[in-house]
C-alpha cells in the first residue's frame, strides 16, 4: 500500500474505533464533530501495541470540550499574520502554512482551531500570497513550512514551493516541520527524498513525543531523510499521560539521537483551547530537564521552551543551578546534585595597570 492509500483508509468516525479498549465511542462522536479525528492504519496498529500514550494523542476525549476558559489562539498567530497562513513575528523568520492536513490529527495540536477544518483551508491562492510576501520582504531569511503537515503535499507541489523559495536570495534557510516520520513513515519515499536532496538550504524538524513512535518503519524514514543532507531536528511537546516522566523522555531523546535526529525544543503545552488536559506544571518540565542535563549527551538535550501569550515569542526555561553568589564566586549545583564554588572575576592583585 502506498502512503496515499494508507491515508485514505484512516478511521475518521467513532464506528471505526469499536473494539479499541478504553475508548468511549459516544465521546469520540461528540468531540470529533468539533475537532476532526484522523487515525491512519499505521498509527491504529501502533496504538494497539503501545497503548495509552499513543491512544491519548490520537483518540478524541471529552476533556477537549471541557476547558472553555482557554483561548483558541493564545499565541496570537493571527494578529501577526500579514497574509492568510503566514505569521511574521520575529524579525528574520516566518511561519508559512502550506497544508491544512495531517496524517493524524493530534489531540494536543496547538493549531487545533484550524488544522483539518474548513476555516483553515490552504489553497493555491493562499500559498501564492505567502510566497509573494516572502519575495518582497528582504528581512525574511528563514522560512518555516508548516501546517498542517507540509509532507502531505504531493512531491510535485512541495517541489514547486521549495523551488520558488530557494530562488529568493534573502531566504537563507528553509525548514520543513513535519510529524509524518512519526505518524506515516511510509510517506518518506525515495522519490520524495530525491526532491528534498536538491535543496541546499533545507532543514527538517520532526515531531516525536514517545519512544514507541520510533518504530523500525520510522527509523527507515529517518535514515532516508538523513540521506538528503538536511539536518534533522525534533520538536517534542511535553504531554501529561504521554511523556511527562524523566525515564520516558530520556529514552525518547536517546532514540532520536541514535537515529541522528537532534532534539531541538521541548515545548511546554500551550494554553490552547481543547488541549488543557495535556498540560503539566512547569515544575514537572524543569524536573525532566534537570534529569536529562549531564546524564545524557549534550546533543540529546533539547531546550525547554514556553511560548508567551499574546505573541511574546518562545522563551527557554532552565532549572536553577546558581545557589548563591558572593565575593568568592558562585555557588553552583552540578548535574550530580553536589555543590561547587565557581570563581568569578579577576582577583584585585592580578589586575595590572598600564
Ligand atoms: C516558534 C516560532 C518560530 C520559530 O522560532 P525558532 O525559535 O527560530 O525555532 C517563528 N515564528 C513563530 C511565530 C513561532 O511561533
Ligand atoms: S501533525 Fe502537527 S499540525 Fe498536525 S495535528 Fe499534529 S501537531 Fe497539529
Amino acid at each position: 500500500m502506498n502512503w496515499k492509500e494508507t491515508l485514505k483508509k484512516s478511521v475518521v468516525s467513532a464506528e471505526g474505533l469499536k473494539g479499541v479498549p478504553g475508548v468511549d465511542v459516544h465521546d469520540v462522536a461528540r468531540v470529533s464533530g468539533v475537532y476532526p479525528m484522523r487515525i491512519n492504519p499505521y498509527w491504529l496498529g501502533l496504538m494497539k501495541k503501545a497503548g495509552a500514550p499513543l491512544v491519548r494523542q490520537a483518540v478524541p476525549c471529552a476533556d477537549e470540550l471541557a476547558d472553555t476558559p482557554l483561548l483558541e489562539d493564545p499565541l496570537c498567530e493571527e494578529k501577526d499574520s500579514p497574509v492568510f497562513g503566514l505569521t511574521h513575528r520575529y524579525p528574520d523568520r516566518v511561519i508559512f502554512l502550506v497544508s491544512n492536513e495531517c496524517a493524524l490529527y493530534c489531540r494536543h495540536c496547538m493549531r487545533k482551531r484550524k488544522v483539518g477544518k474548513a476555516g483553515g483551508r490552504v489553497t493555491d491562492a493562499t500559498i501564492e500570497a505567502g510566497l509573494a510576501y516572502i519575495e518582497k520582504t528582504p528581512k525574511v531569511r528563514d522560512v518555516i513550512l508548516t501546517g498542517g503537515d507540509p509532507l502531505l503535499l504531493s512531491d510535485e507541489k512541495l517541489d514547486a514551493i521549495l523551488h520558488r523559495l530557494s530562488k529568493i536570495s534573502h531566504v537563507e534557510m528553509i525548514r520543513i516541520h513535519s510529524r509524518v516520520p512519526a505518524t506515516l513513515p511510509m510517506r518518506i519515499t525515495d522519490k520524495l527524498c530525491a526532491v528534498l536532496a536538491t535543496y541546499e538550504k533545507l532543514w527538517i524538524n520532526t515531531h516525536f513525543n514517545h519512544p514507541a513512535e520510533l518504530t523500525p518503519e520510522a527509523e527507515i524514514a529517518l535514515k532516508l531523510l538523513n540521506g538528503t543532507g538536511a539536518p534533522l531536528g525534533c520538536q517534542t511537546v511535553l504531554l501529561k499521560g504521554v511523556n511527562d516522566s524523566p525515564a520516558i523522555m530520556a529514552e525518547l531523546m536517546r532514540k532520536l539521537t541514535k537515529n541522528r535526529v537532534r532534539p531541538y525544543y521541548l515545548h511546554h503545552g500551550d494554553a490552547v483551547k481543547g488541549t488543557g488536559h495535556f498540560r503539566t506544571s512547569i515544575e514537572a518540565g524543569l524536573a525532566i530537564m534537570d534529569s536529562l542535563r549531564g546524564h545524557l549527551s549534550g546533543l540529546a538535550v533539547p531546550t525547554y521552551v514556553i511560548d508567551l501569550p499574546g505573541g511574546g515569542g518562545k522563551t527557554p526555561l532552565l532549572p536553577e543551578s546558581i545557589i548563591s553568589k558572593d565575593e568568592k564566586g558562585l555557588t553552583v549545583r552540578g548535574y550530580d546534585g553536589k555543590t561547587y564554588t565557581y570563581p568569578v572575576g579577576v582577583p584585585r592583585h592580578q589586575i595590572k595597570t598600564p
